[in-house]
């Protein structure tokens, strides 16, 4: 058996996403920027992409901007509001514990050019609250970033709750949306987001393309000098067959949000309880508040390097946190931002499922961790002295 359960890190495309990107790779090959009849019907297609793209997040095609991923739409919205900020002498930043990288670390850059940022607390279940963001909310503060869902522990934020504080404290509002866009109903206009950032290859669609969101005003700074694609904020050739496969695969995925989230929901619930059974396990992140496919459990006495490799022999693939901590030996920052000890953030295991999942891979994940689990627990000079009394359980 082969299984696929780490869709949080990557996604396989779907059939429709590829389709859409063939003609644009074949037939349709002009440069939307050139005036001749190739060049137009590649601009058209480009356009009506971000008519559709725009229309699914509740703005309008004017405020959408094509970027070569997630991590590009997230430096180009931080450092856009940094500077924004900086010219009227506000340097301070609110954001979470817990966010991704490509947040933290153009945070981090930010911080050595003499700005200052809050990360808030995520509390035992892995959910910031409006209030924190509030009281962490100063006269010089620029903006406000807050994750929609957690990569790694699916937990889902009060978006919309958040905005309505950043709306009344006059303070910009982005939100990296990578996990959530496709597998939650977003609008941005409701949920007062002025800036969202969003990935094609989390829902089906092709890696490289991703979407940066900026509500009319905002004068986004430039991360690449070049041509006068997107509106002068982004040069570059538009890859119009990524763009299309982008496009086709978010209608995809937003027609089917319902259905998909009814599905996943319940294989989640079913392989939540099936690894807790596992003696000395707990849950990561609140398990009603979480994306539908998120599973994220830590076991006492293991190290989730191994668990992974054994699990992979076993034909299912999966992840001990991010793919991006994955290969350094740091125990994720996210389970240590939710009050994990060391020694208990390292027995990590995330599984990410989609909507081609079965009920039946799901029993078959539940037993071949069991087995791996107590394969190496029986090898392990810590789980030893655990059992024996000589050291305490952490997990009762
Ligand atoms: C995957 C991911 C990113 C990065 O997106 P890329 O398109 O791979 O650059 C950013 N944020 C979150 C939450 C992600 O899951």
């Amino acid at each position: 058996m082969k299984i696929y359960a780490d869709n949080a890190a990557t996604t396989k495309m779907s059939r429709t996403a590829i389709e859409a990107m063939l003609p644009y790779m074949s037939e349709i090959y002009g440069n939307p920027s050139s005036l001749h009849s190739e060049g137009q019907a590649a601009a058209e297609a480009l356009s009506d992409a971000r008519e559709r793209i725009a229309k699914r997040l509740g703005c309008t095609a004017r405020e959408i901007i094509f970027t070569s991923g997630g991590s590009e739409a997230d430096n180009q919205a931080i450092i856009t509001a940094a500077k924004m900020g900086e010219k009227k002498g506000k340097k301070h930043i609110v954001s979470t514990a817990f966010e991704h990288h490509a947040v933290l670390h153009a945070l981090e850059a930010l911080e050595k050019q003499g700005f200052e940022v809050t990360l808030l607390d995520i509390h035992d279940n892995g959910i910031v609250t409006a209030d924190d963001v509030k009281n962490a909310i100063r006269p010089d503060t620029c903006l406000v970033t807050v994750m929609y869902a957690n990569n790694e522990i699916g937990t889902v934020q009060p978006i919309g709750e958040i905005g309505a504080v950043c709306r009344e404290a006059g303070v910009l509002f982005h939100t990296d949306a990578v996990q959530a866009a496709g597998h939650l109903e977003i609008d941005v206009i409701k949920e007062n987001i002025d800036m969202l950032s969003l990935s094609a290859h989390k829902f089906h669609g092709p890696k490289g393309i991703g979407v940066l969101y900026a509500k009319k005003g905002i004068i986004l700074q430039n991360l690449i000098y070049g041509g006068a694609q997107e509106r002068g904020k982004r040069a570059g050739t538009e890859n119009i067959p990524a763009i299309m496969g982008m496009a086709a695969a978010f209608d995809e995925a937003c027609d089917k949000i319902e259905a998909n989230s009814a599905k996943l929901c319940k294989l989640r619930d079913r392989l939540i309880e099936g690894l807790l059974s596992i003696p000395h396990s707990i849950l990561n992140g609140d398990a009603e508040k979480r994306l539908p496919g998120n599973v994220n459990v830590c076991f006492e006495g293991i190290e989730g390097e191994s668990l992974l490799l054994l699990l992979d022999d076993k034909g299912v693939a999966a992840s001990s946190g991010s793919a991006c901590t994955s290969g350094s030996l740091d125990p994720s920052h996210v389970l240590l931002a939710l009050g994990r000890p060391h020694e208990v953030a390292h027995g990590s295991l995330r599984l990410s499922l989609c909507e081609e999942n079965t009920a039946e891979e799901v029993e078959y994940i539940i037993e071949a961790v069991r087995d791996v689990v107590s394969l190496l627990r029986g090898m392990s000079p810590v789980w030893r002295d655990l059992e024996s009394g000589k050291k305490e359980f952490i997990l009762k």
